[in-house]
């Protein structure tokens, strides 16, 4: 017998492990209203000028937490609920059936690993979040809106971790370090490239990007009228989030959700 037919049946009687890697199993069927809301967040962030063709948007499975869904590959204006793919927290693939993925979903894999707390992610190259990201000025509350910026937000350099990259979180190693630096706050900026933030519930990821975005639009304009800044107060901004972060974005979820679903 030739070794490969003696291999193939050495798989058939299981004697020996099938080599290829079995997808992980579902957790089986989504919360109909949270596909609805991750098809909101997708649009609601493109809307928002938060994310464009690129950048996305995930949420942790309602049924197990080792799961997550994110759309296939493709701009999060055009994701409807078809679009979606069931994840591990290692970001492979339950339900790929050959669609197209997005090359830094182990961004999103690796922060529901270290952060339990968080049940939904946004990466986003928001434009007026990317100065923060290069400079040595840090990025600070300027406005009760963004409090939850509390007293900073950490910065990811890639060049720490791997060295001369693409810039691109492309695999886990990448996934790991970057939610390290996130520690446990609710966004990390990332050198030369974007932001990920984070939320217990959608409407926070989702109201965290679009006011960090703003944040940092007036920061800017502020910097830029030259004289000194008097920036939100770390025991103030802690006080604004006692008193329920922006009411934990209902109002304006509602709103942004009415906007981009009865388009
Ligand atoms: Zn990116």
């Amino acid at each position: 017998m030739k070794r490969r037919e003696f291999l193939a049946g050495a798989v058939l009687a299981g004697v020996l492990p099938v080599i290829r890697q079995q997808a992980p199993s579902s957790a089986g069927a989504v919360d109909p209203s949270l596909l609805q809301d991750l098809v909101a967040a997708n649009r609601i962030l493109a809307e928002q000028g938060v994310l464009d063709a690129f950048g996305h948007v995930s949420v942790r499975h309602n049924r197990d937490p080792n799961r997550f869904l994110i759309s296939r590959s493709l701009a999060p204006a055009l994701v409807g609920e078809e679009d979606f793919i069931e994840y591990d927290l290692d970001s492979n693939a339950v339900n790929a059936r050959g669609r197209a993925q997005y090359s830094e979903r182990f961004i999103h894999g690796s922060i529901y690993k270290a952060r339990k707390d968080v049940n939904a992610v946004v990466h986003s190259h928001s434009p007026s979040v990317i100065p923060f990201g290069v400079s040595s000025v840090p990025m600070r509350p300027v406005y009760h809106m963004a409090a939850f910026i509390g007293d900073g937000l950490p910065t990811f350099d890639i060049r720490k971790a791997a060295g001369i990259t693409d810039m691109l979180v492309s695999n886990a190693d990448k996934g790991r370090a970057l939610a390290q630096a996130l520690a446990d706050k609710p966004a990390v900026l990332m050198r030369g490239h974007g932001v990920a933030v984070v939320g217990p519930a959608l409407p926070y990821a989702v109201g965290r990007s679009i006011y960090l975005e703003v944040n940092a639009r007036i920061q800017l304009q502020a910097i830029g009228l030259g004289g000194r800044i008097t920036y939100i107060d770390p025991e103030e901004a802690k006080k604004v989030l006692e008193a329920g972060e922006n009411r934990g974005y209902e109002r304006a979820w509602e709103l942004w959700k009415r906007k981009v679903m009865t388009k």
